[in-house]
């Protein structure tokens, strides 16, 4: 490799050539960018670096498929150098290169994807807090957190034509044929050579640390160590004189210096280290520059497999919620490498849908590396892989269940509902995978639960895992029925989330224990003389009932004596499959399904309204059992978090009773 320094009329500004003007919202981040007080402008590094990094990639993967090419992995490098008389950092590469319009579009104008979006948009609305900026691959712009001036000469493969593309980037750009000197930078025959004229120091901010070759040095370790091409610096180093034959004892060595080039970058992709060799801050680093996240991962995987079929995969299970996690932007997906080239960025056949929210890396030699999408969905290797990942992800998730409590709680407060969803969506075929994972907020402990410990709780003589489900856990909590069953000396699992209920019921059960809804049909609870003495009661005040029934207009199937109750009048119930809390999220729906449940009023005969009844039916007082049948439905339903139908007319027979 020729090492070519710049001179002077290399740098000399051409004013007279016509500027462009930057689109506006590349002006927008790059005022950001120039005017952040963001403490992180080393960055500028790893954002050139990633991107003649990216550069190489695609030249490579063009190799791939045309040997005519002749390129070799031997002429793709990456180099940094820097001068400290010009104040200049260079940063080269053999890559693919950019043509005139290829500098035009990709450098005047930033890609209009959502994550920038999101950047500028959050960038605005937070003021002066704009880490944010940091948080995200920031790019080419980035170059102008450090310098007044960026050149960027690049030379596209099979072209000959070498052209410069220059800002200060305030207001535009200029392009313009590159002279002979500017072209000869190139290395080889394609590549981009990108020159930072570094700012001026200013009493806050020096921007000549960057001038130094440790400095350089690591911050290229730090970020972006595991580019897989070589990052080459020239590298001054003292070194001991050999030891002159006639030299006495009181010889004091004698040094050279030597510049010599290095490679900086260690290129093991850190998928291929043991864990035990790299350092968690490591993991963390490559998890947040590599998927774009801003907090460090909660749990990190790493699995090296050989044999019959050998992979490495790194996976990460965030620690919050991606911000467009619910949007259907999101990609779930895993990077697939084969032999350290990039494949796919996000093979979605690697992870099953309730998973969707792991990130990471799988890299296997066992793959071809010019297989296309298509192939890759019938790929059996793949699909064995996949399968070895998603059962690696289940096991690291009940390690994580059983051994730090704290933090899977808070994983299950992100992604919960993804595995609740994933049971409900397979039928309940994937609850030998997913039941144990999931947690429930136990009404009795008032913590959240597993359904092994809630059934290991059970007394000898219940049979059911009893849930409410409803809009919160705190609602749930004071539920009449809920108060009840607990009561009894039963646990009840409080389920406020939509999913909740499908989940459990497409279980059906969880180990031989039926799942049942407390306000549900008949739950079992009472013994056969409690049993027998509310059917007693239920029979002896048939007529009421039926009038009460009348009274509501065919919207309970029936009026009956309840066994669940104790300090409540009355409560509305659910006969056969569909629950109440069913019905109201299917109406919620985005159909808004009329799926209607078959309810019961269910009456306290303990409780001195029901002797009010029964007095007015006496006294054959038919308004008032109107409107008593009446109150008591609303109320019931009101208590359960329904809708009720008529609320004008509920409060005016309410109002009817205060006078
Ligand atoms: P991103 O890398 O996220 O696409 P950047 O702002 O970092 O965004 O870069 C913008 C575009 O400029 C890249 O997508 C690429 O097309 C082009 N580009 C930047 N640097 C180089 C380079 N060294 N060689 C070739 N193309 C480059
Ligand atoms: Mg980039």
């Amino acid at each position: 490799m020729i090492r070519h320094k710049y001179n002077g009329s290399l740098y000399a500004e051409r004013r007279n050539c016509f500027m462009r003007k930057f689109k506006t919202e590349s002006k927008k981040l790059l005022d950001l960018m120039i005017n952040s007080i963001y403490t992180n402008k080393e960055i500028f590094l790893r954002e050139l670096i990633s991107n003649a990094s990216d550069a190489v990639d695609k030249l490579y993967f063009k190799s791939l498929t045309d040997t005519s090419m002749g390129i070799s992995k031997n002429d793709l490098e990456i180099d940094v150098d820097f001068d400290k008389e010009s104040r200049t950092i260079t940063i080269s590469d053999t890559g693919i290169g950019m043509t005139k319009d290829e500098l035009e579009t990709n450098l005047g104008t930033i890609a209009h994807s959502g994550s920038l979006e999101f950047k500028t948009d959050n960038a605005d609305a937070q003021g002066e807090d704009l880490d944010i900026i940091g948080q995200f691959g920031v790019g080419f712009y980035s170059s102008f957190m450090v310098s007044k001036r960026v050149m960027v000469i690049s030379r596209a493969y099979g072209s000959d034509e070498t052209w410069v593309w220059e800002s200060d980037g305030i207001e535009g750009y200029t392009i313009t044929e590159a002279s002979e000197e500017q072209a000869a930078g190139i290395h080889g025959n394609h590549g981009t050579t990108i020159v930072l004229f570094l700012k001026d120091n200013t009493e806050d901010e020096e921007y000549d640390i960057f001038l130094d070759q440790y400095e350089l040095q690591a911050l290229i370790k730090q970020y972006s160590n595991y580019v897989r091409y070589p990052i080459r610096m020239e590298i001054e180093t003292r070194k001991p004189l050999p030891k002159p034959e006639d030299a006495g004892d009181d010889y004091t060595p004698e040094f050279e210096t030597v510049h010599e080039i290095q490679t900086i970058n260690s290129m093991i992709p850190i998928w291929k280290r043991r864990k035990s060799e790299v350092t968690e801050e490591e993991y963390n680093n490559f998890y947040k520059t590599d998927f774009h996240d801003f907090s460090d991962p909660i749990s990190t995987i790493s699995v090296h497999a050989e044999g019959a079929l050998s992979y490495d995969a790194l996976l990460f299970i965030p620690s919050r919620t991606p911000y467009d996690f619910y949007s259907k932007d999101y990609e779930k997906g895993l990077a697939l490498y084969s032999s350290n080239v990039l494949i796919q960025e996000k093979c979605s056949e690697l992870l099953p849908d309730y998973y969707n929210f792991v990130r990471g890396v799988v890299d296997s030699q066992d793959l071809t590396l010019n297989i296309s999408r298509e192939t890759l969905q019938h790929n059996s290797q793949l699909r064995a892989i996949a399968n070895k990942v998603e059962k690696k992800i289940t096991s690291e998730l009940g390690k994580m269940r059983d051994n730090d409590r704290e933090t899977y709680e808070k994983f299950f407060e992100n992604f919960g509902r993804n595995l609740k969803y994933g049971i409900y969506s397979s039928y309940g075929m994937k609850k030998d995978t997913l039941a144990d994972l999931l947690l429930y907020y136990s009404a009795k402990n008032k913590k959240m639960v597993t359904l092994k410990e809630y059934v290991e709780n059970m007394t000898e003589d219940q049979k059911s895992i009893f849930y409410a489900a409803g809009e919160s856990v705190d609602r749930l909590a004071h539920r009449p029925i809920v108060t009840t069953i607990l009561n009894k000396g039963f646990d009840v699992l409080l389920c406020p989330q939509d999913v909740d209920e499908f989940c459990l019921m497409s279980m059906s059960e969880y180990e031989e224990k039926q799942f049942k809804n407390v306000a549900g049909g008949d739950l079992g609870l009472e013994t056969e003389d409690e049993k027998n003495a509310a059917e007693a009661i239920t029979k002896e005040n048939e007529n009421l009932f039926n009038a009460m029934k009348d009274a509501l207009d065919g919207k309970v199937k029936r009026v009956a004596v309840s066994t669940r109750l104790s300090d409540t009048p009355s409560c509305v119930t659910a006969e056969g499959p569909i629950t109440l809390e069913m019905e109201k999220v299917l109406a919620a729906g985005p159909d808004g399904e009329q799926v209607k449940s078959d309810r019961i009023l269910e009456l306290n005969p303990q409780h001195p309204v029901f002797k009010a009844l029964q007095k007015a039916f006496e006294e054959k007082d038919d308004d008032k059992v109107k409107s008593y049948a009446r109150v008591l439905y609303d109320q019931a339903l009101i208590t359960e978090g329904l809708p009720i139908d008529d609320p004008v007319a509920y409060t005016q027979a309410v109002y009817k009773f205060m006078v």
